[in-house]
């Protein structure tokens, strides 16, 4: 007699998705569960994004070396995890099923959802390998072709694309940073760190305008709208806009029940979404308060999986999650990096650039996540 497999669904295979996948699987393994739990990993793209590196992707051609595919994930564990390429649509609760955009469902014993953000260009290529890299090679095209680039929105995003382009191409092209705050970055950075990125913008000759917002709704420029004092609107040229901002949660497909008003999904330190039970959400997804980084992954991995582990075997999940370290790195093109780090007594400090450069590579890390994915 052959009885059903329990079923673990995790949707969305970033940087929290794919390893919280790989970690469970390999721990699925090692135990009585191999031959009765089924791990089945959906993912919209065919090839990952690590968003972390798609900045300098957007100036150089890395687009084979960073982005790979979901095949070698589960290799050696082919009889545990599945990867089903498929955009999560919508959640049956009542009866446990992920519903994807073309009809198919698949039933989950236990969820992890780990869909993450979508962040303005170039963080957003399309779903099909072809199209991923059509995708940056038009954005790298048209920085080529442009003589006046304006990014919108100053965030830690726009101003480390606003250096690597100033980076790579220096004096041949002007770029415009419009910003709704008075320094890069938003409020939650600490303002030493802010300033720091300002003054390597000013190195790399970046225009920074502060308190204001830009509008490309006139073809071949930005109008820019100050928010605060009686300085006057005004138009700057634009050969190409980028728009550099956080977009929206990846949550439509989720219960509203669980969202909070932001459109994230609401946990508990164990990562089990509230008033729910066999659901988790990991990575940028939830509404875990702290800084919403890649790097938060090392500490989040191991709970999130034994957690889930224990949901699987019917027990209570006992371990949880706390920010361990508060600290960035960040680079701003391949001479210039900053980054802080939260210490007791001290407080914020902010690092020098070589120990960032030297933490990240010239890679970004992203040769680093491509091992997670069997590269
Ligand atoms: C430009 C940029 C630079 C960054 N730089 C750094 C950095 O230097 N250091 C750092 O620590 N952090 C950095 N971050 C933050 C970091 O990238 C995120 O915190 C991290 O990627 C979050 O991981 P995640 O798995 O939650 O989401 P993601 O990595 O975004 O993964 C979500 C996955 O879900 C998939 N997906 C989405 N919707 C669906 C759906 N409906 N169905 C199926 N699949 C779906 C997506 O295709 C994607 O693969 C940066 C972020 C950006 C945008």
């Amino acid at each position: 007699m052959s009885t059903q497999k329990k079923s673990i669904v995790v949707v969305g295979g970033g940087v929290f998705g794919a390893s919280c996948a790989i970690e469970l699987v390999s721990l699925i393994a090692k135990t009585e569960l191999r031959s009765s739990v089924a791990l089945t990993l959906i993912e919209k793209r065919d090839m990952n994004v690590f968003l972390p590196a798609t900045l300098r992707m957007a100036v150089e051609d890395h687009d084979e070396e960073y982005m790979k595919p979901y095949d070698k994930l589960f290799a050696g564990y082919d009889d545990i995890g599945t990867v089903v390429k498929g955009s999560a649509a919508a959640i049956e609760k009542d009866a446990r099923n992920v519903v994807l955009e073309d009809g198919k469902k698949i039933h989950y014993d236990v969820l992890v959802l780990a869909t993450g953000a979508t962040f303005g260009a170039p963080s957003s290529p399309p779903t099909d390998r072809t199209d991923m890299i059509a995708y940056y090679k038009n954005i790298r095209a048209r920085i080529e072709k442009s003589k006046d680039i304006v990014i919108i929105g100053g965030g830690i995003s726009g101003a480390e694309l606003a250096s690597e382009i100033k980076d790579k191409h220096g004096a041949s092209k002007t770029v415009t940073i419009v910003h709704s705050s008075n320094l890069p970055g938003s409020g939650i950075f600490p303002e030493n760190l802010r300033r720091q990125l300002d003054k390597i913008m000013q190195n790399l000759n970046v225009i920074t305008i502060y308190n204001a917002y830009g509008d490309d709704s006139e073809d071949g420029q930005v109008n820019v709208t100050y928010k605060i004092g009686d300085k006057k609107s005004k138009t700057i040229p634009a050969d190409y806009v980028i728009k550099c901002n956080l977009v929206h949660n990846n949550s439509s497909f989720i219960p509203q029940e669980w969202l909070n008003k932001d459109g994230q999904v609401k946990i508990s330190d164990t990562f089990e979404v509230i008033n729910t039970s066999n659901v988790f959400a990991i990575g940028d997804i939830n509404d875990f308060d702290e800084w919403k980084l890649a790097s938060q992954v090392q500490s989040a991995r191991p709970i999130s999986a034994a957690n889930v582990l224990s949901a699987v075997k019917g027990e209570k999940a006992e371990m949880h999650y706390a920010t361990k370290l508060i600290g960035i790195g960040i680079t701003m093109g391949k001479r210039y990096a900053t980054g802080s780090i939260r210490l007791p007594i001290f407080g914020d400090r902010v690092l020098p650039g070589f120990i960032i450069r030297k933490l990240k590579g010239d890679d970004i890390r992203a040769l680093k996540f491509a091992k997670i994915l069997g590269y």
